[in-house]
């Protein structure tokens, strides 16, 4: 596909520190050679005051198209509301081929690579936070982190060495890290959150809501 200039490889392409999803990148790639397959690179610039961290690349969405959330039903709900609220320039395209512009956020994932069913396990999340730490670390002007579902917030709590008792995950909560940096829970915009109930299309509005509030402050 073609490749937005938004989006920054912090992860080199050939990165293979976790054995299991190197090999199911590699069978993906036998199967869907025109596919993406490999490390998704963040979409957005570095810049940027609001960083959005979801899971992984789904398989028939980002590891297809190569950009984060393009391609599946969480992206169509996540571009969707940022188009809504004002950080991105039109409605985005399923197959990544548009001239999508995102206004003051980067997107991310915790983990990098598809994992097959979509879970990664631990020692992956583990692997994946060095790269998700040097992201962090490179956005001077970061004001806010929206984790999209326990994983993404835990992994940056984790970053942070913050204590977990403290800093539980919540939906549409903001945990304030330090001067000027806050961390705000969402449930994950996943098919299965939406169809059954657990997040409502008012429930991801008010987060961005907040999200706006926090960062007039
Ligand atoms: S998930 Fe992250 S650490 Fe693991 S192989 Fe992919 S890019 Fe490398």
């Amino acid at each position: 596909m073609k490749m937005n200039l938004q989006l920054d490889q912090i992860a080199p392409l050939s990165c293979n520190k976790c054995r299991r999803l190197a090999t199911y990148l590699n069978e993906t790639k036998e199967k869907q050679p025109t596919w993406f397959n490999a490390p998704v690179p963040s979409f957005g610039s570095i810049n940027s005051e609001i960083l959005i961290i979801g899971l992984a690349p789904g398989l028939r969405g980002a590891n297809r198209t190569g950009r984060p959330f393009t391609g599946d039903f969480a992206g169509g709900i996540l571009y969707q509301t940022l188009w809504v609220h004002g950080f991105a320039n039109e409605l985005y395209n399923a197959n990544g081929n548009d001239k999508l512009v995102l206004n003051n956020i980067r997107i991310t994932n915790a983990v990098r690579c598809v994992p097959p069913k979509n879970k990664p396990i631990g020692s992956e999340i583990n692997n994946c936070r060095s790269f998700l730490s040097l992201e962090i670390d490179s956005m001077s002007r970061l004001k806010v982190i929206l984790c999209l579902g326990r994983i993404a917030h835990d992994t940056l709590i984790r970053h942070f060495k913050l204590p977990s008792k403290s800093h539980r995950f919540s939906h549409c909560k903001e945990h304030i890290i330090k001067p000027n940096l806050s961390l705000l829970n969402s449930y994950h915009c996943s098919r299965y959150n939406i169809n059954t109930g657990r997040l409502t299309n008012e429930m991801f509005n008010n987060v961005f809501i907040k999200l706006k509030q926090i960062i007039k402050n």
